[in-house]
């Protein structure tokens, strides 16, 4: 008898053990690029480990492969990716590196958030990655409209919380703070970049097109030929046409490329000005939220 008791005692303190061992353990979530990191870290808080591959300093079309990353992955409860072919080029080697079936398509810690929003720039004939158009699958640089960003944090949200039921309130709490506090910025945002009476710009790459098309600001050219494509000399000078005949105020260019195109356009075409800006959070050091990222982009056009 008395042994029986130790058995069933000692098999509790085993299943107590058990128990607050896995309350302790923290979801590990792996975001694809400092964005989505950045937007999932608004729904976790301190209840999940975040870590992310793509730097915001980095194009997030070309990244290498690392080991490491693979690292991460292979440990990962959940793996948030951007998708819209984003990662194409480097993210299936990394899953099929870290051998951990749940990160993968279709697994339970898999989540596509391009997926989830109907993409803009949709390409109108069938476009291969070897054509060197980037974006086949429409525009992925989505997480440049705070809105979408919103709406997406609560599908985190949902996710999270099918994970680790035991923080799935705060998860969804969180996220609808997050909505709140973007609903309300949107109204200054809105209201300062109407004040500029910019209604049109050029950029490098289609990198902003989700932020301008939020804020009804038209990109009618790109200096890229297409997306991933540097210009021709033809283009360029199409490029100074359209600047000149438009009166183009602004010429926006993604912090990791060159300047020097921009501003041969700029110097052809009076009156238009040259930014190099940030387009991800960490892109720049002060930089650290996506809503530190909006504000850079409206302060640049308010000539700040
Ligand atoms: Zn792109």
């Amino acid at each position: 008898m008395k042994r029986q008791f130790k058995f069933v005692f000692g098999f509790l303190a085993l299943a107590v053990c058990f128990q607050a061992s896995n309350a302790q353990a923290k979801l590990n979530v792996v975001a694809t690029t400092s964005d989505i990191g950045a937007l999932v870290r608004e729904v976790a808080g301190d209840d999940a480990n975040v870590t992310t591959i793509a730097k915001g300093s980095q194009d997030p079309h070309f990244l290498e492969a690392k080991p490491s990353f693979m690292v991460k992955l292979r440990d990962a409860d959940l793996l948030v990716a951007n998708g819209l072919s984003l990662e194409i080029g480097w993210l299936p080697s990394l899953t099929r590196g870290a051998r951990n079936p749940k990160v993968n398509p279709g697994g339970s810690g898999y989540l596509d958030l391009g997926a989830l929003i109907d993409p803009i720039d949709k390409p109108t004939e069938t476009l291969t990655r070897a054509m060197g158009d980037v974006h086949p699958d429409g525009n992925p640089h989505f997480t440049l409209d705070p809105e979408r960003n919103a709406e997406l944090s609560l599908k985190i949200a949902e996710r999270l919380g099918q994970l680790d039921l035991a923080h799935k309130d705060a998860y969804q709490k969180r996220a609808l703070a997050f909505k709140s506090r973007i609903d309300s910025k949107m109204k200054d945002w809105k209201a300062r970049l109407e004040k500029t009476g910019i209604k049109e710009v050029i950029t490098y790459h289609p990198s902003l097109n989700y932020f301008l098309s939020r804020f009804s600001i038209k990109a009618p050219v790109n200096l890229e030929l297409k997306p991933g494509v540097p210009p021709s000399a033809q283009h360029i000078l199409d490029v100074i046409a359209v600047a000149r005949t438009n009166k183009i105020k602004l010429i926006l260019v993604d912090n990791f490329f060159d300047t020097k195109i921009a501003d041969r356009v700029a110097k052809e075409a009076p009156g238009t000005r040259v930014a190099s800006v940030g387009i991800a959070v960490e892109s720049k050091p002060d930089l650290k939220t996506l809503d530190d990222v909006t504000e850079q982009l409206v302060r640049t056009f308010e000539g700040k």
